[in-house]
């Protein structure tokens, strides 16, 4: 008799012993479906692991692997990148190996999933509902459960069309292949500089060995074409190449940009996908067939048979940094990935995290520079503009020397770009006869109102309410006004200013699917736009060549809040969106409207010195002992009953651990106290690097006796605070 040791696809496990029937054989990382209680769950074969070995169970009281799955066998570097995570991030090994295995690894590949599509013929009787649904599909398809959801209606209104004929039927087949890249399609002819960290790039992905690459070139410098040329590499050694990028809607521009250059689409991976491309796309993953992959950061897990280099784009975003389930870095995990696996990894960035600057000077990665923009287009000139003795008129948020510019580019037929990171209309709503703000039921936030949806929303839970007429705390009449911009409300104010301006909102609102992000692009490189109204969904990745002009309304917002990165993040962001001016022949400006000119961050923004601003960034870290040269770690306790959550926090607080250098601060209420209908409370960690973080956190946090009603969550470098 053989016995398996399986890490199932459970959070609340670790590794089980199963028997192996005499027929089947499964070697370590096969896929297999095993019994657990009267369930069946997927899992892996997997060895004695670093998260612990099962209680051990009597050959008799074993129970039987119920089968192989035919997929290939998870290979060890990953295995090792799984328990790597989790012992990292103290996540549970099975939660961390559901991104490996997400349901469709289950689903027979060959079988053909059934979608639907519109014929064209409209049903007999039409109702409201029909014709909105009709209407949302268009000329889209999908399965009865994605159509309901795209169109907003009950899976009841889909079959109905279906019934009535006015949707069919369509077999889409999952295991199609995807056509090949092909790495000498349409090669640029790269400049110098590029030619030379081209050829790094390419060197390391010949080299077939662990490294990383920090390629640091200025916006519109060429990065994606040079970080292509590792790709190309890759495709010619027969090996799989996968690009992360931070942003959903990015991934149709990119699409586009990699078929220019590799004659054929690359396969996408995120959530946006549905089943049927989420199937093919996995199991073509698996079986090496995909070669290219571009993905959300959930694209970093999977198992790729021959994977050949990773490259992650705008690297310093902090979307990089899964903030929900397991809270794991993909810009650390993909280094961690290349580790492992040994492939280089490729992190290109305008404006590098301060970590990855560190790890440059610690020797740990090699700087690969382009310090200036391709084809002679310049960088933008960067200039403040003092809100203190630019006042905008009351009401208003556009200052005047903006409005001149704006109405300068206007009469030139040139593009701009207003930049405003908050979604909606007004991001507070308030009673003038007692002031009164409307909150989130849910959570310790205010309900934002999105007046071209009709709608207050909260932005943590997505909680909806229609807007009310009444204050609903005095009952007063028309007493509720908006306070403060959001970029709806900045479009409205262009709209008052300039009525004949052709107007883009672009949130992620407005930009939900790749389709609406392609549309976009369209519209704005056909000239169909004059002003882009965006939050940072703009702030990187797309090129307009006629875009001059970019407006940043409110360059203090982001530095606001107990933040410790809150400088750097208005460096980056605010950098990254100057990038978007001036990229082709004609030269770009960007006016910047802050209430603190004299701010080191606005200064060296100004004054183009992002060297002099990460020196001294780093030297201000580096006297707090903050990241990257100490590290924190968050333990948020929740639960729906404030009491439990306290009580709980309390405890742990009383148990602290007492350790040479490290700190620990609360229990206190969180920086969102309530979130979800949850009330929480947290613990925060200070120490130095070399400290062990993980294993004091597992010791004291494993100390109490946790009710049922309370949950825990760990946070290791936490990203919010
Ligand atoms: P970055 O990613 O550094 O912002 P991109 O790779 O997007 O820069 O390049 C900016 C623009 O310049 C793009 O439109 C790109 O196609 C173009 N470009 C860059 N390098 C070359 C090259 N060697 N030949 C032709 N076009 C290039
Ligand atoms: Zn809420």
């Amino acid at each position: 008799m053989t016995r398996a040791r399986v890490l199932l696809l459970t959070a609340a496990l670790g590794p089980l012993d199963y028997r192996v029937p005499r027929e089947s054989e499964a070697p370590l990382g096969s896929v297999v479906i095993a019994p657990l209680g009267p369930r069946r769950l997927g899992g892996v074969v997997w060895e004695d692991a670093s998260f612990g070995a099962p209680e051990a169970v009597g050959d008799n009281r074993l129970r039987n692997l119920y089968e192989v799955v035919p997929v290939p066998p998870v290979p060890a570097p990953l295995r090792r990148l799984v328990e790597w995570t989790s012992d990292y991030y103290l996540a549970p090994p099975g939660a961390v190996l559901r991104m490996v295995l997400p349901g469709v690894a289950f689903a027979d590949a060959r079988r053909p999933i059934v979608e639907y599509r519109a014929t064209g013929e409209l049903p007999a009787r039409m109702t409201p509902q029909r014709t909105v649904a009709l209407e949302a599909i268009g000329d889209r398809q999908g399965m009865v459960r994605e159509l309901a959801a795209l169109a907003d209606v009950s899976e009841a209104v889909i079959r109905g069309l279906i019934n009535t004929g006015a949707l069919e039927a369509v077999n889409v087949s999952a295991d199609q292949p995807y056509p090949e890249p092909d790495s000498g399609f349409a090669p640029p002819d790269l400049s110098d500089e590029q030619t030379a960290a081209a050829a790094q790039l390419r060197d390391a992905v010949h080299a077939e060995k662990f490294d990383t690459l920090l390629l640091d070139g200025v916006t519109g410098s060429g990065k994606t074409e040079v970080y292509m040329e590792a790709i190309a590499a890759a495709i010619d050694a027969g090996k799989q190449a996968l690009v992360l990028l931070p942003e959903i809607a990015l991934t149709e521009p990119m699409l586009t940009r990699f078929t220019a250059r590799f004659g054929c689409e690359p396969v996408a991976w995120h959530s946006g996908l549905r089943s049927a491309e989420r199937r093919r796309a996995w199991h073509a993953i698996a079986s090496g067939d995909a070669r290219i992959v571009i993905g959300a950061r959930s694209a970093l897990f999977l198992p790729y048979a021959r994977l050949g280099v990773i490259v992650v784009d705008e690297a310093h975003e902090t979307s990089f940094k899964q903030e929900d389930g397991v809270h794991y870095h993909a810009r650390d995990v993909a280094v961690m990935r290349g580790h492992f696996e040994g492939l280089p990894v490729i992190l290109a960035s305008a404006t590098p995290a301060l970590e990855s600057l560190a790890m440059v000077e610690a020797g740990r990665y090699r700087h690969i520079q382009l310090p200036a923009r391709f084809g002679g287009a310049t960088l933008p000139d960067l200039a403040a503009i003092d809100m203190r003795q630019n006042p905008p008129d009351r009401g208003r948020w556009l200052a005047p020397p903006l409005v001149d510019a704006l109405a300068d580019r206007l009469q030139k037929g040139e593009q701009s770009l207003l930049f405003l990171n908050r979604r909606g209309f007004a991001p507070l709503t308030l009673c003038r006869t007692c002031g009164h703000r409307i909150q989130c039921p849910n959570c310790t936030a205010w309900m934002v109102e999105h007046r071209l949806v009709h709608r207050l929303a909260c932005h943590h839970c997505g909680h909806v309410m229609p807007p009310p007429r009444l204050c609903p705390e005095c009952e007063d009449e028309d007493s509720l006004v908006a306070c403060g911009p959001g970029v709806e409300r900045v479009a409205d104010e262009v709209a008052l200013r300039f009525p004949e301006a052709r107007v883009a909102i672009v949130t992620s609102d407005t930009l939900w699917s790749p389709a609406k992000a392609a549309e976009f692009v369209d519209n704005v490189e056909g000239g169909l736009v004059d002003i882009i109204i965006g939050t940072q969904l703009v702030t990187k990745g797309y090129h307009f060549p006629n875009l001059t002009l970019v407006g940043v309304v409110d360059a203090d917002l982001g530095l606001d809040g107990g933040d410790l990165r809150a400088s750097e993040r208005t460096f980056q962001q605010i950098a990254q969106v100057a990038g978007r001016a001036g990229r082709g022949v004609k030269p770009g400006e960007v006016l910047i409207q802050t209430r603190v000119p004299e701010a080191p961050v606005m200064a060296a923004l100004v004054a183009n010195d992002r060297d002099g601003f990460y020196a001294a960034e780093a030297s201000a870290r580096k006297f707090a002992g903050a990241p990257p040269y100490g590290r924190f770690a968050a333990l948020v306790i929740s639960s729906e009953d404030i009491d439990v959550a306290r009580g709980v926090a309390k405890r742990l607080g009383d148990k602290a651990p007492v350790a040479e250098g490290l700190a620990v601060y609360g229990p206190a209420p969180a920086p969102l106290a309530m979130l979800r209908g949850r009330h929480r409370f947290r613990l925060l960690l200070h120490a130095p690097r070399s400290f062990d973080l993980q294993g004091t956190i597992r010791d004291w946090v494993g100390s109490i006796d946790w009710p049922t009603k309370a949950r825990l969550a760990i946070d290791i470098d936490p990203y919010s605070f």
